[in-house]
C-alpha cells in the first residue's frame, strides 16, 4: 500500500499568518497605521457570512484592521458600486473584498470592475485578471495562491509535471491554470462536459479537484504516488440541519493510492484565508511605495 503524505493546510496557514503579523506590526510602526481590510457582505446567504466572519478573525490575529460592511439583499447594483467608491478612496483601508455570490439582480462583473484594482485584494479585477496571464505583477487569487503554495511542500520544482485542473471557474480554476503555467506544469482542464475525467486524471502527477462535486475524484482515478488538492467545499447537512463539510476528493480510496493529499477541512481552505492576509499587506506596501514583502 502507498505510504500518503497528508498535506496540513492548517499549519502551513498558521505559519503564514504568523508572517503576516510580524509584516503587520512593521508597517504600523513605519506608517502609524494598521493595515486595513474591508469586507462587504450583501444580504443574509448563511455560508457567506461564515466566510466573512472567519476573514475578519483573521484580521484581528494576525493584526490588520477588519471593516465588516453588511448590505442589504435588496440594495440596487448602482448603490453597491457607490458604497464600493467611497472604499476605493477610504484611507484606511488597503484591501476591498465583496463577498460572492451576490443576489442574483446584481450583475458581478460590474461590481468586481469597480472595486480599485490596487486594493483588489481577490484578484479578480480584469486588470489584475489580465496582468496575471500576462505574467505580470498583480493580485494572486487567494485559492489558487494557497493550492500552489501547498504543492511546493511537497515538490521542489513543478516544472514538467502533468497536472489536471478539475473546474474553470473564474477565481479557482481559471486563475490556477495560469499559476501552473507559470511554473511550468504541464496543465490540462477538466470541466463538466469532458469525457471520462477518470482516464485523464489517471495520468496526471497532480490533481486538484475544484468541482463542487463531493466525493468525485476516488482512489481509480489517480496514479500511484500522484499529488492530489481538494478544493471542494461541499456542506452536507444532516437531519438537524448541521452536519459536515466534505471536499470533492473520496479521502479514503484516494489516501491508498496518492502520494500526498489535502484533507477536507484543513487543507485548502485554511491557505484561502491566509493568503487572501498576505494579499492584504502586498496591497498595503504598494499602496505605501514600500517594496514587496517576503511571504
Ligand atoms: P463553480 O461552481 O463556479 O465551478 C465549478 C467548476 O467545476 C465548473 O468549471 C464546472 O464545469 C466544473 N464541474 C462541475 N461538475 C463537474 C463534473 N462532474 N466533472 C467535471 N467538472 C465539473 O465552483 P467554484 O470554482 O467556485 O468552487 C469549486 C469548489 O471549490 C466548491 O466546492 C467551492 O465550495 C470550493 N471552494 C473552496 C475554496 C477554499 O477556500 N477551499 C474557495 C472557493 C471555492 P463547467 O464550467 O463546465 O460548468
Amino acid at each position: 500500500m502507498q505510504r500518503t503524505t497528508v498535506i496540513d493546510g492548517a499549519a502551513h496557514a498558521a505559519a503564514l499568518r504568523r508572517r503576516a503579523a510580524e509584516v503587520a506590526a512593521d508597517l504600523r510602526s513605519k506608517t502609524g497605521t494598521a493595515p486595513g481590510l474591508a469586507t462587504v457582505l450583501v444580504g443574509d446567504h448563511p455560508a457567506s457570512q461564515v466566510y466573512v466572519r472567519a476573514k475578519g478573525r483573521a484580521c484581528a490575529g494576525s493584526q490588520l484592521s477588519a471593516f465588516d460592511i453588511r448590505l442589504p439583499g435588496d440594495i440596487s447594483e448602482a448603490s453597491l458600486a457607490a458604497e464600493i467608491e467611497q472604499l476605493n478612496r477610504d484611507d484606511r483601508i488597503d484591501g476591498v473584498l465583496v463577498q460572492l455570490p451576490l443576489p442574483r439582480h446584481i450583475e458581478p462583473h460590474r461590481i468586481l470592475g469597480a472595486i480599485d484594482p490596487a486594493r483588489d485584494v481577490d484578484g479578480f479585477h480584469p486588470v489584475n485578471v489580465g496582468r496575471l496571464w500576462s505574467g505580470l505583477p498583480t493580485m494572486i487569487p487567494c485559492t489558487p495562491q494557497g493550492c500552489i503554495r501547498l504543492l511546493r511542500t511537497v515538490h521542489a520544482d513543478l516544472a514538467g509535471l502533468g497536472t489536471v485542473v478539475i473546474g474553470r471557474s473564474n477565481i479557482v480554476g481559471k486563475p490556477l491554470v495560469a499559476l501552473l503555467l507559470q511554473a511550468d506544469c504541464t496543465v490540462t482542464v477538466v470541466h463538466s462536459k469532458t469525457r471520462d475525467a477518470g482516464e485523464i486524471c489517471r495520468g496526471a502527477d497532480i490533481v486538484i479537484a475544484a468541482a463542487g462535486q463531493p466525493g468525485m475524484v476516488n482512489g481509480n482515478w489517480i496514479k500511484p504516488g500522484a499529488t492530489v488538492l481538494d478544493v471542494g467545499i461541499n456542506p452536507m447537512p444532516n437531519s438537524e440541519g448541521r452536519g459536515r463539510v466534505v471536499g470533492d476528493v473520496d479521502f479514503h480510496s484516494v489516501s491508498q493510492v496518492a502520494g500526498a493529499i489535502t484533507p477536507v477541512p484543513g487543507g485548502v481552505g485554511p491557505m484561502t484565508i491566509a493568503c487572501l492576509l498576505l494579499n492584504t499587506l502586498l496591497a498595503a506596501c504598494r499602496r505605501r511605495g514600500i517594496a514587496d514583502p517576503a511571504f
